[in-house]
C-alpha cells in the first residue's frame, strides 16, 4: 500500500440487535433440538454467518415444501408474508420466529390500520425478502414503490386512506425523497408515527457521514444481497469517497489504497466483527500503521428471544418450554 497510515473505524458498525437475537435463536435451537434446523431463507444476509451455521447444522431453505415433517423451522430476520406463516402452521413445524422485532413492528402498523380501511404504499426495493413479508401481511391493497418514478405511476383505489410503510434498511436521504414525492401527489398520506427505518440503519448511515469526509477512501464489510451493506457503500460514494463493500478481506484490492492516506471501514448490521477485524489485519499488511475509532452512538438496545428458547441468566435453566408453534409475534 503507498502511503496508507491509518484506518478509521467507523462507531457504530457491524451487527444490530436484530441480527444478533437471529442468529442465536438458531444456535439455540440447534442445542435444544439437535441438527438439523431448518431455516427459512438465509437467516440475514451475510455469507460468513449463514456458511458458519451450515457447519453446525443448520438446512437453508427457500420453500416449506423441503422441510420434512415434524422438523424445527426458524423464519429469517426479514420476516414472513402471512401465506408462508399460515402454510408452515399449516405443516405442523416446530416454529420460532426469527423476524427482528423492528419489522414485526411494520407488519403490526400494516394489519392494524388494514382494520381501519387503510391502503399502503410501501418504500422498498423489490423482491428483498422484508418486503415480500411485509406486503404479503395482506393479500392485497399495499403498492409497492421503489423510487419517485414509481410514485408518479402508482393507482391506489382511493386516496382518503393511504399510508405509507418502509423497509427498514432503506437509504434515510432516498427514502425521505420518494416520502416528499408522495406527500406532493397525495397530501393526505398517513406517514409512519416513528420512521420504520430502524436504528442501526439510520445510525450506520449517520457514521459514515461523519466517516467519509475523513477517509480518502472507504471500505464496507457485508455480504452483496444486504441491503444495508449496500447503502452504506453507496452512501460514501455519494459523500464523493471511493467507496468497495467486501464480503471478507480476500476481496480487497491492493490498488484501492494506493493513494488513500486514510482508510475509512465499516459493517452492515449483519457482519461480523470478526471479518471487521481481518479486514483490519489485512490493511495493516498493506502497510497501515494505526486504528482509530470515531466517536459515534453506543448501542445498548437487546431484543428478547422467543419463548422456548430464553434461559433464565441466573440459574442458566430454559425458562419456559412449549411443544406448541411459537411465532413470536
Ligand atoms: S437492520 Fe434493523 S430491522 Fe434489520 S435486523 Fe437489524 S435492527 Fe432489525
Amino acid at each position: 500500500m503507498v502511503g496508507a497510515k491509518e484506518v478509521l473505524l467507523a462507531e457504530p458498525r457491524g451487527f444490530c440487535a436484530g441480527v444478533d437475537r437471529a442468529i442465536e435463536i438458531v444456535e439455540r435451537a440447534l442445542a435444544k433440538f439437535g441438527a438439523p434446523i431448518y431455516v427459512r431463507h438465509e437467516i440475514v444476509h451475510n455469507t460468513f454467518v449463514v456458511n458458519d451455521l451450515k457447519d453446525k447444522g443448520a438446512i437453508f431453505i427457500e420453500e416449506l415444501s423441503e422441510v420434512p415433517p415434524g422438523a424445527t423451522l426458524v423464519f429469517s430476520a426479514h420476516g414472513v408474508s402471512k401465506a408462508v406463516q399460515q402454510e408452515a402452521e399449516r405443516r405442523g413445524f416446530n416454529i420460532f420466529d426469527a423476524t427482528c422485532p423492528l419489522v414485526t413492528k411494520v407488519h403490526v402498523e400494516v394489519a392494524k390500520l388494514a382494520k381501519e380501511g387503510y391502503e399502503f404504499l410501501m418504500i422498498g426495493h423489490k423482491g428483498h425478502p422484508e418486503v415480500e413479508g411485509t406486503m404479503g401481511q395482506l393479500s392485497e391493497g399495499i403498492h409497492l414503490v421503489e423510487d419517485e418514478a414509481d410514485v408518479l405511476k402508482v393507482q391506489p383505489r382511493q386516496t382518503e386512506k393511504l399510508a405509507v410503510v418502509t423497509q427498514t434498511t432503506l437509504s434515510v436521504d432516498d427514502a425521505a425523497g420518494i416520502m416528499a414525492a408522495i406527500k406532493a401527489r397525495f397530501p393526505l398520506v398517513r406517514q409512519p408515527k416513528q420512521q420504520d427505518i430502524c436504528y442501526a440503519t439510520q445510525n450506520r448511515q449517520d457514521a459514515v457521514k461523519v466517516l467519509a469526509p475523513q477517509a480518502d477512501v472507504v471500505i464496507v464489510v457485508g455480504s452483496p444481497t444486504s441491503s444495508n451493506s449496500n447503502r452504506l457503500r453507496e452512501l460514501a460514494a455519494r459523500l464523493g469517497t471511493p467507496a468497495y463493500m467486501v464480503d471478507n478481506a480476500g476481496e480487497l484490492q491492493e490498488e484501492w489504497f494506493a493513494n488513500a492516506a486514510r482508510v475509512g471501514l465499516t459493517a452492515g448490521a449483519s457482519a461480523p466483527e470478526v471479518l471487521v477485524d481481518e479486514v483490519i489485519a489485512r490493511i495493516k499488511q498493506l502497510g497501515a500503521v494505526a486504528v482509530r475509532k470515531m466517536d459515534g452512538i453506543e448501542e445498548t438496545i437487546k431484543f428478547p428471544l422467543p419463548k422456548g428458547l430464553k434461559i433464565d441468566a441466573a440459574t442458566g435453566l430454559e425458562i419456559e418450554v412449549r411443544k406448541s408453534p411459537e411465532t413470536g409475534h
